[in-house]
C-alpha cells in the first residue's frame, strides 16, 4: 500500500487570485492532485484540519494580506501536521538573498522563489511528492509494518547479522510452540534443530544467504515440544548502508496440512482476542524489536473503530512527543487494511494509558513477591497506581453517631455572610463580595457551606465543631498580606471545584471520596504560600528549596503542611474517625491533586487528558452516539482516568479566573500582576536574577500578559474541559474577557481598564 505513492491533497492558500496561484492550480491538476484554495488563514486552517492535506503551498510575498509564517507555526500547532509538507512562496530577491532560517523556524519544509511558469509549478511538486512527501510516508509507512508483522499468518523471524534472534512474531510463537523470551537473545544454532533435514542444508543456507542472497526451500524445523514441521522458508538478508548485512528475515509457512496451520492461525487471533493472558509467564526482557511486549492488555470492543476526523479533539493538544506519535499512528489507521488498524487501536490503547518505561504487571495473579519488589522499587508513595487505587470501590458506609449528626446549623452563620453565600452554586458568584463581608475570611464560611452542601462531615465520620477548627486553622495559614495567594484565592479555587463536581460528567466519573477529596485539595492546595513563585525560592536558596530539592518546592510545602496542620491537633484533625486504608486513599487523592496544580507540568496533564479521555469519549460518538454507554461508562471510571479528571479539575479551577465574568477577572488580573510586581521590586532589590521581567511595574502591559497566559496556558485547557463536560458559560466568559484585553492592547493601554472618557 506504501509502494505507490500518490499525492493526493494539496492546499493552497494565496489571498488573491494571480498567475503564480493559477500556476499551481494547473499543475495540480496536470499531477492529478486534489487541490483546494483559500484565501484567509482561518479558512486555511479549517480546510486543513478538516482534511489533513500531505502539501500545503502558502503565499509569503505579500505580509499586509496575512502573515504566512503565523499561519504556518499556527497549522504546525494542529498536532496532525506532523507529515504534512508546507512550502513558502516567496518574492524573487532584488538585492540579497535572505536566510530561510526564518522560514524553518516557522515550520516551513521549503521554500518556492516566485515562478508562475505553470511548468516549473509542475516540476515543484513532482520533486516535492518524490522528496519530502514520499519521506514522510515512509515514516508514517514504519509504525504500520511493525503491525503487519505482528498479524502476519506466516511464522516470521528477524535475527541480527551474526544470527542472534532479535523477534519472532506471534505467529511463530503459535506454530513453533516457543514464547517470544525464551528465544529473544539466542543464536540461532542454539535452538535445536530436526533430524529430518538433509545433513549438509544447513550449511548451504547459511553460505548462501552469508552472501546477502535470498534462500528459499522446504525446511523441517523443530517445534519446542520435539516435532518436527515441515516448512517452506525463505530467508532473506536485509542490507544497510555499505552493502553491509545487517539482518536476516525469515519467513516460515507450515506445508501440507492446511487444517493445521489454519487452526495455528486461528489461535493467533483467538490469541490477540483475549490478548496475552499468558504474557505474565513470559520473559519480560525486552529485545530490540520485541514490539510484543508493549501490545494491550483488554481490548475491547475498541478495535472495530476506525479513527477518522477527529480534527477537532486532535486540534486542542499542543504537541508533546507522545501526540506526535499517536497521531502518526492514527494517520497510519486510516490507510491500513481492518487487521492493522484494529491492531493499532491496541497500540494506541497503550500509549494513552501506560506509564511508558514502567513494566506492566497483573494486579491481582502477579506473583505476590514480585509484585512487592516492583512496589517497593519502583512507586514513590504517590503513584501506586494498582494498589491503592482499588481500594476506591470497596468504600464502607460510615456508622454515623447520633451525637455527631446534627446537621450544619445555619445560625452559626451570620445572616449577612449567609445571604452573601447565597448565589454559592452559580459560576458568576462574586468571591469579593464575600470576602468584604467575612473581613477576609472567605475561606472558613464558604467551605462551612460547601461542604456541608456536600456531606463531607458526615462522609469522615467527623463532628462539624472539627471542620470549623480545621477551616480556621487552614485559613490562617494563608498569608493576607499577599494579593493574589491568599486565602480568598483558595476559596475561589474551591467554589470553582465545588461547581465542577456538581456536572453530570464530572459525577459520572468520580466516587464520593473523590469528591471529598477534591473539595478538600482545593481549600489547602495553596496554603502558607509566600507570594514568590518556585524560581525566585529556589534562586533566593530559600529553606522550602533546599527541603525540596528545587523541585515543584510549593506545592509538596502546600501539601505537607496541610497534613501537619490537620494531624498534629485532634481539635481539627478531620481524618480523625476515618479508617487507615480510606485514609490512605484520601491522603493519596489529595496528595496528587496538590501537586498537579504545579505549572510545570501542565501540558503533560492537559495532555493525557486529552488523550486518555476526550479523544477516547469523541471516538465512541463518532462510532454511533449513545448506544455505547457501558464504553463510555470504562472510560470515564478507570482508576487511571479518574486521577487524570481530578488533576484536570483541580488545575482548571485553580487558573480558572480569565474564565469568570469580567470584573471578576480584572480584578483577579490585578492582583497576580501585583504580586508578581512585589517579586520583580524584591529581585532587583536583593540583586537576584529577575525571573519574569515582563512583570516591572513600570513597564508591564497587563493586557499583554493576560493575552499571552490566555493563549498559551488556558484556551487548549478549557477546550477540553468544555468538551469534556460542557460548560458553555465559562467558555463565553473567556472569549469576552480575552476580546476586552485585546480591546485594549489594541489601544496601546497597560493598564487594567480603559481611562475614564
Ligand atoms: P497556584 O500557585 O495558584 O496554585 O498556581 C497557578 C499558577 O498560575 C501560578 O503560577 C500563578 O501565578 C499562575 N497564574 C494564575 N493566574 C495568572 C495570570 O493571570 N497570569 C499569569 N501570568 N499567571 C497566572
Ligand atoms: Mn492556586
Amino acid at each position: 500500500m506504501y509502494s505507490a505513492v500518490t499525492l493526493h491533497k494539496v492546499l493552497l492558500v494565496f489571498a488573491k487570485e494571480d498567475s503564480q496561484s493559477n500556476g499551481f492550480c494547473w499543475a495540480c491538476e496536470k499531477a492529478n492532485y486534489r487541490c483546494s484554495m483559500a484565501r484567509t488563514p482561518e479558512s486555511a486552517l479549517e480546510c486543513f484540519a478538516e482534511k489533513l492535506h500531505d502539501l500545503v503551498i502558502i503565499d509569503h510575498r505579500h505580509s499586509r494580506h496575512f502573515d504566512a509564517e503565523a499561519l504556518c507555526r499556527s497549522m504546525r500547532a494542529v498536532s496532525s501536521s506532523e507529515n504534512t509538507v508546507i512550502v513558502a512562496v516567496v518574492k524573487r530577491p532584488d538585492r540579497e538573498e535572505a536566510s530561510v532560517m526564518p522560514l524553518i523556524n516557522a515550520g516551513f519544509n521549503r521554500r518556492y522563489v516566485e515562478n508562475a511558469n505553470m511548468m516549473a509549478c509542475y516540476n515543484e511538486l513532482l520533486q516535492l511528492e518524490h522528496g519530502e512527501v514520499l519521506a514522510q510516508f515512509k515514516l508514517r509507512a514504519g509504525n504500520a509494518i511493525f503491525t503487519a508483522l505482528e498479524q502476519s499468518q506466516e511464522a516470521i523471524e528477524i535475527t541480527s547479522e551474526d544470527q542472534v534472534i532479535q523477534y519472532v512474531n506471534p505467529a511463530y510463537e503459535s506454530i513453533m510452540g516457543y514464547q517470544q523470551g525464551e528465544l529473544i537473545g539466542k543464536e540461532i544454532i542454539e535452538v535445536p534443530k530436526s533430524e529430518k533435514n538433509k545433513p549438509d542444508l544447513l550449511e548451504t543456507i547459511n553460505s548462501c544467504i552469508r552472501k546477502g542472497k535470498e534462500w528459499q526451500g522446504v525446511y523441517y524445523a523443530k517445534k519446542k515440544n520435539g516435532d518436527s514441521i515441515q516448512q517452506n522458508v525463505k530467508i532473506t538478508p536485509v542490507i544497510g548502508q555499505g552493502g553491509k548485512i545487517r539482518h536476516y528475515v525469515s519467513i516460515n509457512r507450515p506445508l501440507n496440512d492446511n487444517n493445521k496451520s489454519d487452526k495455528a492461525n486461528e489461535r493467533v487471533q483467538a490469541e490477540s482476542q483475549t490478548d496475552i493472558q499468558s504474557s505474565k509467564h513470559k520473559d519480560r526482557r525486552k529485545g530490540s524489536l520485541d514490539v510484543r511486549s508493549t501490545t494491550s492488555r483488554g481490548s475491547d470492543g475498541s478495535s472495530q473503530r476506525r479513527h477518522s476526523s477527529m480534527a477537532r479533539i486532535h486540534s486542542m493538544t499542543i504537541e508533546a512527543p507522545i501526540t506526535k506519535v499517536i497521531n502518526i499512528i492514527n494517520a497510519a489507521q486510516e490507510s491500513s487494511p481492518m487487521p492493522v488498524a484494529e491492531a493499532l487501536d491496541r497500540v494506541l490503547e497503550i500509549l494513552r494509558t501506560t506509564e511508558l518505561y514502567s513494566p506492566q504487571l497483573g494486579t491481582k495473579d502477579e506473583d505476590p513477591h514480585t509484585n512487592d519488589l516492583v512496589g517497593g522499587l519502583m512507586t514513590d508513595g504517590l503513584r501506586r497506581l494498582s494498589g491503592n487505587e482499588y481500594i476506591f470501590s470497596t468504600k464502607h458506609p460510615h456508622h454515623i453517631p447520633s451525637h455527631l449528626a446534627t446537621p450544619l446549623s445555619p445560625n452559626d452563620i451570620p445572616p449577612r455572610i449567609a445571604q452573601t453565600m447565597e448565589t454559592e452554586d452559580s459560576w458568576d458568584f462574586d468571591i469579593f463580595n464575600l470576602e468584604a463581608a467575612t473581613m477576609k475570611r472567605p475561606l472558613t464560611f464558604l467551605g462551612l457551606k460547601i461542604f456541608s452542601r456536600f456531606g463531607v462531615c458526615e462522609y469522615l465520620n467527623c463532628p462539624e465543631a472539627t471542620l470549623r477548627s480545621w477551616l480556621q486553622v487552614i485559613e490562617a495559614n494563608y498569608h493576607s498580606s499577599n494579593s493574589y495567594h491568599n486565602s480568598s484565592h483558595a476559596a475561589d479555587v474551591l467554589h470553582a471545584t465545588a461547581y465542577f463536581l456538581c456536572k453530570e460528567r464530572v459525577k459520572q466519573s468520580l466516587d464520593p471520596i473523590d469528591e471529598v477529596a477534591a473539595l478538600i485539595a482545593a481549600t489547602v492546595h495553596d496554603v502558607d504560600h509566600p507570594g514568590r513563585t518556585n524560581s525566585f525560592l529556589c534562586n533566593a536558596g530559600s529553606e522550602l528549596a533546599i527541603l525540596y530539592n528545587d523541585t515543584a518546592v510549593l506545592e509538596s510545602h502546600h501539601a505537607a503542611l496541610a497534613f501537619q496542620i490537620t494531624t498534629r491537633d485532634d481539635k481539627c484533625n478531620i481524618f480523625k474517625n476515618i479508617e487507615r486504608n480510606e485514609y490512605r486513599t484520601l491522603r493519596q487523592a489529595i496528595i496528587d491533586m496538590v501537586l498537579a496544580t504545579e505549572m510545570t507540568k501542565h501540558f503533560e496533564h492537559v495532555n493525557k487528558f486529552v488523550n486518555s479521555i476526550n479523544k477516547p469519549l469523541a471516538a465512541l460518538e463518532e462510532n454511533g452516539g449513545n448506544n455505547d454507554e457501558e464504553s463510555v461508562k470504562s472510560i470515564l471510571t478507570s482508576p487511571e482516568n479518574r486521577i487524570l479528571v481530578k488533576r484536570m479539575l483541580i488545575k482548571c479551577a485553580d487558573i480558572s479566573n480569565p474564565c469568570r465574568p469580567l470584573e471578576l477577572c480584572i480584578e483577579w488580573a490585578g492582583r497576580i500582576s501585583e504580586e508578581y510586581f512585589a517579586q520583580t521590586d524584591e529581585e532587583k532589590r536583593q540583586g537576584l536574577p529577575v525571573v519574569m521581567p515582563v512583570f516591572d511595574r513600570n513597564t508591564c502591559s497587563i493586557p499583554k500578559s493576560q493575552i499571552s497566559f490566555i493563549d498559551y496556558f488556558i484556551t487548549d485547557m478549557f477546550d477540553a474541559w468544555d468538551a469534556f463536560a460542557d460548560f458553555p458559560n465559562l467558555m463565553q466568559h473567556l472569549d469576552n474577557n480575552f476580546k476586552y484585553w485585546k480591546g485594549l492592547d489594541e489601544r496601546k493601554l497597560h493598564s487594567l481598564r480603559p481611562p475614564p472618557e
